[in-house]
């Protein structure tokens, strides 16, 4: 057997706090294979964002990783230099947040944030670069991408960002995304198009995801797998179709209570 992209074990996270430490992330551990997407899920303050952020070693005091241990492509990404972490984060694993505007640089043109990813990894400079970044925005089906290349983040709407994030995301053709809330801070006809979109391209560079939400009704329509979070430990995971019908824990169905228009 093949071993997981991502093994993710005994995950724990606390945060000092001037008296006592809280326990932001409990023994979390999950796996992801190639091309697979996991939903995790689970309510504002569940421990979703901090687990993301300790995979990629991205948490900043108070916050830090008190046990565990989580291997990437066979690596034990906790034991790797800062440098070496830095060759991963971006171009192995991407992240996508849920508010594009605070992400892109304000006073960059999208084009040249995009040159700027590949660039960093040494994957492509000048024209090179900048014909890649034409062809990404192409990819999340930006209209009249050769014009909107040189577009600051400003000039585009909500989704149009999102998409460019995807379009940054995306540059280095990474084989896991960890995408934080993607489409919460969009309105409901923009969001189901952002997730069309990322279905379609997950298809097409077969990559998997860690898919972020507090949705539900996200997860049935784009995971294989969901885990589901509550006070930072896993309550519940398995494949999306068993949990839909037979969720085992009360917190887990009453996240599904409150899909809108009812289980899918
Ligand atoms: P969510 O599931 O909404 O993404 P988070 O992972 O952001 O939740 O946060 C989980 C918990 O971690 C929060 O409820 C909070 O108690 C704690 N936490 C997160 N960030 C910090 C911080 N910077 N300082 C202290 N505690 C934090
Ligand atoms: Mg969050």
């Amino acid at each position: 057997m093949t071993p997981p992209l991502l093994d993710v074990q005994h995950l724990t996270v606390v945060f000092e706090g001037p008296r006592a430490a809280l326990t932001a992330v409990d023994d979390v551990s999950f796996q992801i294979a190639q091309g697979e997407t996991l939903g995790l899920v689970g309510e504002s303050g569940s421990g979703k964002s901090v687990t993301a952020f300790a995979i990629l070693r991205l948490l900043q005091p108070p916050g830090r990783i008190n046990g565990g241990r989580v291997f990437f492509d066979g690596r034990d990404l906790l034991a790797l230099s800062e440098r070496e972490m830095r060759a991963i984060r971006g171009a192995r694993i991407s992240l996508i947040f849920q508010e594009p505007m605070t992400a892109l640089n304000p006073v960059m043109r999208v084009g040249d944030q995009i040159a700027e990813a590949l660039r960093v990894h040494g994957l492509a400079t000048g024209a090179e670069a900048q014909n890649r970044a034409v062809e990404l925005l192409r990819a999340v089906r930006i209209a009249d991408a050769e014009r909107r290349v040189r577009d600051y983040p400003h000039q585009l709407s909500g989704g149009m960002r999102q998409r460019v994030m995807i379009a940054i995301a995306l540059a280095c053709q990474p084989p896991l995304v960890i995408a934080d809330e993607p489409t919460t801070a969009l309105d409901v006809t923009i969001q189901a198009q952002v997730l069309e979109l990322l279905r379609e391209l997950k298809a097409q560079y077969r990559l998997a995801v860690l898919l972020i939400t507090h949705d539900f009704g996200v997860i049935a329509e784009m995971a294989d797998r969901v885990a589901v979070m509550y006070k930072g430990a896993l309550v519940e995971q398995g494949p999306v179709r068993q949990i839909l019908r037979a969720p085992a824990h009360d917190y887990t169905r009453s996240l599904l209570a409150a899909i809108p228009g009812g289980r899918r």
